[in-house]
């Protein structure tokens, strides 16, 4: 391609709103421009490092034995009652209305649409395993558009959906789809960190999220410095066991606490160690009141909270609830107490020993609190946080915290779908049975932004070979008309030999074609110049580091090779 006839609007400055690396460089090098808040237009040279990474997408699902389909983007909204969502998807789903009032969603998923057309396709467990996948566009109305395309109202996804007979086939459809996305990632040259991951509210079991180390990345992961532990913040447990306080147990008693509320404030004026209280947190779950009961010196870990509750809604309980649940005013609450609540401890509770907590009445603490005498343990899960330092919960060593950027996610979805839309087939004994599903998504705008995120340098881009827009920068620095036909010959030559060349041909300095190549990022650069035209010699260099090799236009081909072998 010659960069006179191409679109290529490299930009000399960051532009304002690009806080992020890809961000800045992908609207720099003239891969994508803004076209409003969360919304990308792709460039040519962009589009094609989006589809390159599409087509290992799609090479690799489709060796792992899934098919493609494309789906309507816009979803009616009948499928979504069906399972029951139209109503919990919340303000992220686009909802729109056509001209007779008909309700569609403009998908942000695509679980209802596909079970409903594989509803439509099985009837026998010999349809069954089955993977079905799409590349297609998403939608999600998020409060809050950034980091360029990482998080955009609009985003192309893989997304897959595994149909099994039972849970030993899912198992082998997630275990597939693991290899699957290993390789894909792999082959991207994108290193991912897979780590374990919360379920939530889409119910099932195993689940599996794939991780880029980022500054810029919006979720907290956990890493064991020493086993092979990984887990995001949301899911990541740690070993427990570590009594708190000690001595013998001391006798019960009110402590008068005006003005002392916050857990700091409590510590200040116990002179103890922030562990040592009993944070009672009330929430409704699913509209009922519950108290949550985690150390003082710990955050409450809310989708854990929701996920022992099995609760589909979980919010802060409103003052007026707090009060008539306590029968004090907020700030005071504590198990210890003879109404009646539902209460969950968490696991480190039941270490405390003579313990404060709120005593349920206005500007009172109870000290000498001990679980067991002073209330009951019933119900007691992992609550809490897992934090940097803490031990690890196969091989208690140190964890160490890290940002990420979720580029895939894989998970066993169950039958939610399946039973809520009526999908069923016979089974080998002629018996009508519940299929069970997995669900496996990439993003794939993220995944080319995350590659950026993770190689570039201050120059700009620097692209794995296998997703480069193209394989060969070809610089030509000419001044007469008969240099420019030399070099339509070289680079009629490496067409030829079957590289992807960028040529520039434009009459530009030859700093603002260094500075643009060296930006847009393509694994080799080829310059011909001054050189060429007198002895025949070119420069190559490859843009993941090395020196300025001269090479004859006899070698070229040759050299371009070696040089494309060795990049990542
Ligand atoms: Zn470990």
């Amino acid at each position: 391609m010659r960069i006179s006839r191409y679109i290529l609007p490299t930009l000399k400055e960051d532009p304002s709103d690009a806080v992020v690396s890809s961000h800045r460089l992908m609207m720099r090098a003239g891969l994508i421009r803004k076209e409003s808040a969360g919304m990308y237009v792709y460039l040519p040279l962009g589009l094609r490092a989006l589809r390159k990474v599409i087509a290992i997408i799609k090479e690799e699902m489709d060796a792992a034995g899934a098919h493609e389909f494309l789906m309507p983007e816009m979803t009616s909204a009948d499928l979504w009652r069906e399972s029951g969502r139209w109503d919990s998807m919340g303000p992220e789903m686009f909802r729109i209305r056509d001209r007779n009032g008909l309700e569609y969603a403009l998908a942000p998923t695509h679980e209802e649409a596909f079970t409903a057309v594989v509803r439509s396709l099985i009837s026998s467990y010999r349809d069954l395993p089955l993977n079905v996948y799409q590349i297609n566009t998403k939608f999600r109305d998020e409060i809050r558009p950034r980091y360029g395309v990482i998080r955009s109202k609009e985003f192309i996804m893989k997304d897959a959906y595994s149909f099994d007979m039972d849970e030993k086939g899912l198992d082998e459809s997630y275990q597939a789809m693991r290899r699957a996305y290993r390789q894909i990632f792999q082959r991207c040259g994108l290193e991912t960190i897979p780590v374990q991951a919360d379920t939530g509210s889409m119910g099932g079991s195993d689940s599996e999220e794939f991780m880029v180390a980022s500054e810029v990345g919006e979720e907290v992961l956990l890493l064991c410095g020493s086993c092979d532990y990984k887990a995001n913040q949301e899911k990541a447990e740690f070993r427990r066991g570590d009594r708190k306080g000690g001595g013998a147990p001391e006798a019960l008693r009110e402590v008068s606490t005006p003005d002392v509320k916050t857990i700091a404030d409590l510590a200040a004026f116990f002179q103890c160690d922030e562990g040592l209280f009993l944070k009672s947190i009330v929430y409704l779950a699913d509209g009922a009141p519950v108290m949550a009961v985690v150390p003082g010196n710990r955050e409450i870990n809310e989708l854990k909270l929701a996920r022992a509750l099995k609760a589909t809604a979980l919010e802060l309980a409103p003052d007026s609830v707090v009060e008539e649940v306590t029968g004090a005013p907020v700030g005071f609450a504590g198990p210890v107490t003879d109404k009646k609540v539902r209460m969950l401890f968490d696991l480190a509770v039941k270490g405390v020993v003579n313990g404060i907590t709120g005593a349920n009445k206005k500007d009172l603490h109870y000290a000498g609190v001990n679980p067991g005498r002073d209330f009951t343990i019933g119900e007691e899960y992992d609550l809490t946080k897992a934090v940097a330092g803490d031990p690890c919960p196969k091989c208690g060593s140190p964890m160490r915290e890290t940002k990420g950027i979720e580029v895939g996610h894989i998970f066993k979805l169950g039958y939610k779908y399946t039973k809520s839309m009526k999908v069923s087939v016979l089974n080998e004994q002629g018996r009508e049975t519940t299929p069970i599903m997995g669900c496996y998504g990439i993003g794939v705008n993220r995944t080319v932004a995350a590659i950026v995120e993770q190689h570039h340098d201050d120059k700009g881009i620097i692209w794995p070979k296998a997703i480069a827009p193209f394989d060969v920068h070809l610089v030509g620095i000419w001044k007469e008309e008969q240099e420019l036909r030399a070099l339509e010959g070289l680079y009629d030559t490496l067409s030829k030999a079957g590289f992807e060349v960028l040529y520039d041909d434009r009459k530009a300095s030859p700093g603002i074609k260094f500075a643009d190549a060296d930006l847009a990022g393509l694994p080799v650069r080829v310059t011909a110049g001054k050189g060429y035209f007198q002895t025949g010699d070119l420069e190559i260099k490859c843009r993941w580091g090395g020196e300025v090799v001269k090479v004859k236009e006899s070698g070229l081909v040759e050299a371009i090779r070696d040089s494309l072998a060795g990049c990542p």
